[in-house]
C-alpha cells in the first residue's frame, strides 16, 4: 500500500503557473497538460500563496513582475515553507538581473519571456526530473532504513529465541573464544546471569576432553559432521551434561567457530545409577539362597550315584544345570555393578601381560582340548612392556574373550591369542575360525544381555553379559576393543591397552 502511494506521487507532478498575463497562463497550461502535468493557475501573488497551500504543487512557474505582491515577495514567502516547491521564474529580457537575484533567493531556474513551447517543456521537464530523482532518493533512503530495521528486528528475534531456549547454547569463534552463552547454559554451569562471554572456553567449563573437542571444532578440524562425537561430562555441581557441537561455516564454507548445545542428563544418570544399584542389590540377595539350592541338589545327586537313572535324577540334573546358569549370571551382574562403580580396577599394579595370558591359556586349554580345539598363544613382541592395571580385571577381559572363542567355535577349530605392540599400546588379538558374527550385531554384542541367536549358537548357553563386562573393563583401563568377524569365517577380537612404557 505504502509503496503504491509513493509511486503515484513519483509520477504525479503538479505545476502552478503564476502570471498576471492570461495568455501566458493559458498557453503554459495547454503545453504542460499535453505532456502530462496537472496545472493550476494564479493571476496574483496572494492568490498563488493560497493555491499553493491547498494544492501543494511541486513546481511553480512564477512571473516576477506582477501588480500587487510581486514575484520576489512570493518567492521569499515560498522559501520559508517547510517543503518549498521548485520555483522557475518567468522574466522579460529587461530583467535578467532580477532573474539572477531570484536565483540567489533560491529559485531553481528561469525562463525568459516570451518563450517558445519547447523552451517551457525543457525547463519544466528538467525541474520535474530533479523532483523525481529527489523523490526516488527519499524512497531508497526510506527502504534502506526499513531494511536495517528489519535486520535489527530479525536479529533481536533470533537472540530472543536463543535466550529463551530451555537447553544451553554456547558459540565460539575460530580461536575457541566464547562469543555467546544463553541464560540456560549459565544456569547449568552455575555461572550467574552477569558473567559475560569473551574468554576462552576453558574459563567457563573445566572438563578437558570437552574443551579440546570444542577447540578442534572451532578450528575447523571436523569437516564431517557425522564424525563429531557427543560428549558427556560431570560438572563440579554434580550435574551431568551431554554436549553436541558443530562447526559454524561462513559463505565460502570456511569455519568461523563452533556452536554447542547442552542437554542436562543428570536425571537420566541418577536413574541409571539407581537401576544399577537395584540390580546389584537383587543379585546379591539372590546369590546365597541359589547357591544353597544348588549345593543341596548336588548333594542329593551325589547320594544317588550308583542307583539306576530315574526321572527324579533327570529332573534334578536339569535343575542343577539351571541353578549353575543362574549363579554365573548373578556373578556377571555383580561384576558389572562393580565395574560401573569403578571398584574392580581399584588396585592397579604393574602386570606382565604375557605371563597372565600364559596362565589363562593353560587353564582354558583343558576346555579347548575337550572339543579337540587348538588354543595357542603367540607373543610377537619381546619383551612385552608392563601394564598398570588390576590383574583381576585383565583376567576377566581375556578369560571372557578366550572362553567365547572356545564356545563359539565348533570341534576341531583353531583359536590363537596374539600379542604385539601398536604404538604405545599393547595389542592382544583373540582369533578364532568359528561361527563368526554378522556386522549388524557388532555394536550390540557389547550391550548387556545381548546374544546372537541363530541355528549355530542357539544351543550354546550364556548370559549375554560377558562382552559388556569386557567392554566396561577395557574402557576403565583407557583401552579400546574392536571386533572383526563374518559368519562362517571366524572372529577376531582386538584389545588395545596403554602400556606403562616399562619392560621390566
Ligand atoms: P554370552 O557369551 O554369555 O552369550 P557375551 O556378551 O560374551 O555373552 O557375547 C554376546 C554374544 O556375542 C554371544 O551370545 C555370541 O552370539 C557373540 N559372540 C561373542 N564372542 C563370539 C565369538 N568369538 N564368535 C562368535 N560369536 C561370538
Amino acid at each position: 500500500m505504502e509503496k503504491m502511494k509513493v509511486d503515484k506521487n513519483l509520477d504525479q507532478i503538479n505545476v502552478m503557473v503564476v502570471d498576471d498575463e492570461q495568455d501566458i497562463r493559458d498557453g503554459s497550461e495547454r503545453i504542460l497538460v499535453r505532456i502530462g502535468f496537472q496545472v493550476y493557475k494564479a493571476a496574483r501573488g496572494d492568490e498563488a500563496l493560497t493555491l499553493l497551500e491547498k494544492e501543494k504543487p511541486a513546481i511553480v512557474l512564477l512571473d516576477l513582475k506582477m501588480p500587487g505582491m510581486d514575484g520576489m515577495e512570493v518567492l521569499e514567502r515560498i522559501q520559508k515553507l517547510d517543503k518549498p516547491p521548485l520555483v522557475i521564474v518567468i522574466t522579460g529580457y529587461a530583467t535578467v538581473e532580477t532573474a539572477i537575484e531570484a536565483m540567489k533567493q533560491g529559485a531553481y531556474d528561469f525562463i525568459p519571456k516570451p518563450f517558445e513551447p519547447d523552451q517551457l517543456r525543457i525547463v519544466v521537464n528538467r525541474a520535474a526530473e530533479k523532483i523525481r530523482l529527489t523523490r526516488e532518493t527519499e524512497i531508497l533512503e526510506l527502504e534502506k532504513a526499513r531494511t536495517l530495521l528489519d535486520l535489527d528486528t530479525e536479529k533481536s528475534r533470533i537472540s530472543t529465541i536463543i535466550e529463551s531456549l530451555p537447553d544451553g547454547v554456547l558459540v565460539t569463534n575460530n580461536t575457541g573464544q566464547v562469543v555467546l552463552m544463553n541464560p540456560a547454559l549459565k544456569s547449568l554451569l552455575d555461572l550467574g546471569p552477569d558473567v559475560k562471554p569473551g574468554k576462552q572456553v576453558e574459563e567457563y567449563v573445566t572438563d578437558e576432553s570437552f574443551c579440546s573437542l570444542v577447540m578442534e571444532i572451532s578450528q575447523g578440524k571436523h569437516v564431517d559432521y557425522e564424525d563429531i562425537p557427543d560428549i558427556e561430562f560431570a560438572l563440579p555441581n554434580e550435574k551431568y551434561l551431554r554436549a553436541r557441537g558443530q562447526p559454524v561455516l561462513g559463505e565460502k564454507k570456511e569455519c568461523l567457530g563452533a556452536v554447542v548445545n547442552f542437554a542436562d542428563i543428570t536425571a537420566m544418570k541418577v536413574l541409571d545409577r539407581l537401576k544399577s544399584e537395584f540390580v546389584a542389590k537383587v543379585s546379591h540377595e539372590l546369590r546365597s539362597p541359589l547357591s544353597t539350592i544348588h549345593e543341596q541338589i548336588a548333594h542329593v545327586l551325589n547320594d544317588m550315584v550308583g542307583a539306576s537313572l530315574n526321572d527324579d535324577q533327570n529332573i534334578l540334573s536339569r535343575a542343577k544345570e539351571k541353578t549353575q546358569g543362574l549363579i554365573s549370571m548373578i556373578g556377571d551382574l555383580l561384576d558389572l555393578s562393580r565395574i560401573e562403580e569403578g571398584l574392580i580396577c581399584h588396585e592397579p599394579q604393574p602386570v606382565h601381560l604375557d605371563d597372565l595370558l600364559r596362565s589363562i591359556v593353560e587353564f582354558l586349554g583343558a576346555r579347548a582340548d575337550a572339543g579337540d580345539q587348538s588354543l595357542q598363544l603367540e607373543i610377537l613382541s619381546d619383551p612385552v612392556p608392563t601394564i598398570t592395571a588390576d590383574p583381576l580385571a585383565l583376567e576377566s577381559i581375556f578369560g571372557n574373550l578366550i572362553t567365547n572363542a572356545i564356545n563359539y567355535t565348533p570341534e576341531n577349530g583353531k583359536i590363537r591369542v596374539e600379542v604385539d605392540l601398536a604404538g604405545i599400546n599393547i595389542r592382544v588379538k583373540v582369533i578364532d575360525n568359528g561361527f563368526g558374527i554378522a556386522d549388524k550385531h557388532f555394536d550390540k554384542i557389547f550391550e548387556r544381555f545381548y546374544r546372537v541367536k541363530d541355528e549355530k549358537t542357539r544351543y550354546i548357553t550364556g548370559t549375554g553379559l560377558g562382552l559388556s563386562i569386557v567392554k566396561g573393563l577395557v574402557d576403565s583401563l583407557g583401552g579400546i576393543i574392536q571386533v572383526d568377524s563374518a559368519p562362517g569365517e571366524g572372529s577376531t577380537f582386538t584389545v588395545l591397552l596403554p602400556t606403562t612404557g616399562n619392560t621390566g
